[in-house]
């Protein structure tokens, strides 16, 4: 792309009569206001209140799953998530370095070390091809755990994210995960809505995480879900997050270290009415990407549509532009004239900090990191 103007009118059109045009911003035109007033005028704003079992009740239905646990934010929701899947001092996750740092944040919260292992270029997500080498290199089954033979460290996890509301290629991934013993945690923060072959994302793993921020389709203000198929689990979930309190009227017993992760009632009651839309912003976000997709095919960009077998909620849309030089000008060009875009995120072994951590080649990754850039995505009124 040499110049750049058709586009950012193009854009502008999509969103009319607006100043400044942002990446994603939060849409209440459903009974928002009614919840939140409710949780003031009863006074249950905080730790309890009936929002948050509607809540709850909503995300085990909506990711089909047998239940669903409130909790303060994603980050959380993904650390609460790696513990109950196992993952200790010590361990090893599986995971991807193109994403946001709370995935691997919340491995290192548990005192474990991610491994960062390549993408697929279609997905942009975890490769199941990238995991079954590595395993295959590095990974030993002793007594029914799977150990990094490098390392001499239990592979506690594989944590993959479904980048952008992209599922990743699902099928796979789990059977290379089950042949090996390792259990799958999705980080589904930003797939709320996906499919893969008809079943949400976030269904597929042992446990899977969603995120209600505010740049998210729906939100709670801030908060997050951990959904599992595995009762026993989500109860553990819900005690562990809620500072593991012995049922009792009135005594003070705890009888694990527990966090103090529970969703107020205020944010619950946000999150309900926004996800009462769910379906409809979905829909509305899939309008828009059918029109960047004609229009960015007539000029001869690659705009990142579903892959067969999938649905994909089109959290944030993207364009593959040709190489960094085009990525920057683009960048430069479209935020010069409030059209808000931004690049995907910078891998996270680059910074120093994570720096250390085993790592594959990560060919796609690089090239990915390269070229795709964010453009609006807002459902639109
Ligand atoms: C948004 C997001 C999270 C969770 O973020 P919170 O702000 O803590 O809710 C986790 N992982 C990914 C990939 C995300 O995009």
């Amino acid at each position: 792309m040499s110049n750049y103007t058709d586009t950012i009118d193009f854009i502008k059109s999509q969103f009319p009569n607006k100043d400044f045009i942002p990446l994603h911003e939060p849409n209440f035109s459903g009974r928002e206001k009614e919840y939140v007033l409710d949780t003031i005028e009863s006074t249950f704003v905080s730790s309890v209140g009936a929002f948050v079992d509607k809540f709850e009740i909503m995300m085990a239905e909506l990711s089909k799953t047998q239940k669903a646990v409130a909790v303060v934010n994603g980050t959380s929701a993904l650390q609460v998530a790696l513990r109950l899947s196992g993952v200790g001092n010590g361990d090893e996750v599986l995971t991807q370095a193109l994403t946001f740092i709370a995935t691997v944040n919340a491995i290192i919260y548990n005192g474990a070390s991610p491994v960062f292992l390549d993408v697929d270029l279609d997905t942009m997500g975890l490769s199941p091809n990238a995991v079954q080498a590595f395993l295959e290199e590095f990974g030993e089954i002793r007594d029914g755990v799977c150990y990094n033979k490098k390392t001499n460290r239990k592979i506690a996890a594989c944590m993959p994210m479904h980048t952008f509301g992209f599922p990743v290629h699902l099928d796979k991934l789990v059977e290379i995960c089950n042949k090996w013993n390792i259990p799958v945690v999705e980080d589904a923060a930003e797939s709320i809505g996906s499919e893969y072959k008809g079943m949400p994302t976030g269904s597929f793993g042992k446990l899977g995480v969603f995120s209600f921020n505010g740049n998210k389709i729906v939100t709670s203000g801030g908060g997050g879900a951990i959904v599992t198929n595995d009762i026993q689990l989500g109860i553990k979930a819900k005690h562990l997050t809620t500072t593991a309190k012995v049922p009792h009227p009135y005594e003070y017993v705890h009888d694990e270290i527990g966090y103090n992760f529970r969703m107020p009632n205020l944010n619950a009651a946000l999150a309900c009415a926004q996800l009462e839309q769910l379906n409809s912003f979905i829909q509305n976000k899939r309008n828009l990407a059918s029109e960047y997709s004609v229009f960015f095919e007539s000029i001869g960009v690659k705009f990142r549509t579903e892959l067969p077998n999938t649905k994909a909620n089109y959290w944030l849309m993207c364009i593959e532009l040709e190489n960094t030089k085009d990525r920057d000008s683009f960048l430069k060009e479209t935020n010069e004239k409030k059209v808000m875009t931004r690049p995907i995120w910078q891998l996270i072994f680059k910074s120093p900090l994570y720096s250390d951590f085993q790592r594959d080649s990560q060919e796609n990754a690089i090239y990915l990191e390269n070229r795709i850039v964010n453009i609006p995505s807002s459902v639109r009124k």
